[in-house]
């Protein structure tokens, strides 16, 4: 992150909407959002020229708190969402947040094709192990042996899905992991993906304080990668493998062609309504 954001006329207090977030006292998400709204003022973009899209969850409550254009859709639906305003609309910053429950179980296939397509978009993914809105159930990136939901007693038992692993073999060309408690480090983690062209991805660890208390000793452990990122897909899944999962920073960013696809033209709601008569 270049320039100081202090020069910019817009600050991260313009990008707050007025509405008080209605998340637990000391859950993550508030971090991501302090990160989103500083990033947005260091770049002065435009609030007109900028939407966020999410899906279903805590986090996904994000875009009614931050004052760009927004659209809290459906669950797991954030990325469909996204990459069809994407390409109508290719001139406008998309950012896309939910949590590890909406992006990587019933969205996880909107997922895959995301990295794989490479529009340009930045997806930041709360993830805090758990379904925090609908009470503590086990996520896909649940540990195989949390055994504090009644609804897996015994813990969920299979291993739990590795987000960088998966967005590397899927073609992500940015990869990166935030800490929501270093929300300067975030901020620039995001600076960075919305900067880059074609799809970033975050995993922000997130701590659910309710149904995850434990997640509040996470700031003891998250440490930085200790090498700078690299290009090269396969140091980057070695590094992976051998990661204990709470590494934060930049893990791998390359450069190919963004998809963006041609001849989209606006169409009139009555048109599109004409074009299914029969
Ligand atoms: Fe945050 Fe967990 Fe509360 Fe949801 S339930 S707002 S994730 S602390």
């Amino acid at each position: 992150m270049s320039g100081n954001p202090a020069d910019s006329l817009l600050k991260p207090k313009h990008f707050k909407t007025d509405i008080k977030p209605v998340w637990c006292p000391g859950c993550g998400d508030f971090g991501v959002l302090s990160a989103v709204t500083k990033a947005l003022a260091h770049l002065a973009l435009p609030q007109k020229d900028v939407a966020m899209i999410s899906g279903i969850g805590c986090s996904s409550r994000l875009p009614a708190y931050v004052s760009v254009y927004g659209f809290h859709g459906v669950h797991g639906r954030a990325l469909a969402v996204a990459a069809g305003l994407k390409a109508a609309r290719p001139d406008l910053t998309v950012l896309v947040a939910g949590g590890d429950g909406d992006g990587f179980s019933i969205g996880g296939n909107h997922f895959l094709h995301a990295c794989r397509r490479n529009m340009d978009l930045t997806y930041i993914v709360m993830d805090n192990e758990v379904y925090g809105m609908t009470k503590g159930q086990a996520s896909p990136t649940t540990s195989p042996d949390w055994s504090a939901s009644k609804l897996t007693p015994h813990g969920p038992s299979v291993p739990s899905f590795n987000p960088a692993a998966i967005a590397l073999a899927s073609g992500a060309t940015f990869i990166a992991r935030g800490f929501t408690g270093k929300p300067n480090d975030l901020t620039k983690l995001l600076v960075d993906a919305i900067q880059h062209p074609g799809f970033s991805f975050i995993q922000a660890l997130s701590p659910c304080t309710t149904y995850r208390p434990e997640q509040n000793g996470w700031k003891k452990i998250v440490h930085p990668f200790e090498m700078d990122a690299t290009g090269d897909p396969i140091e980057a899944a070695r590094r992976i493998q051998a990661d204990d999962g709470m590494s934060t920073g930049l893990l791998y960013q390359t450069r190919i062609p963004v998809w963006q696809p041609e001849n989209i033209v606006s169409t009139q709601v009555d048109e599109l309504e004409r074009g299914f008569q029969v």
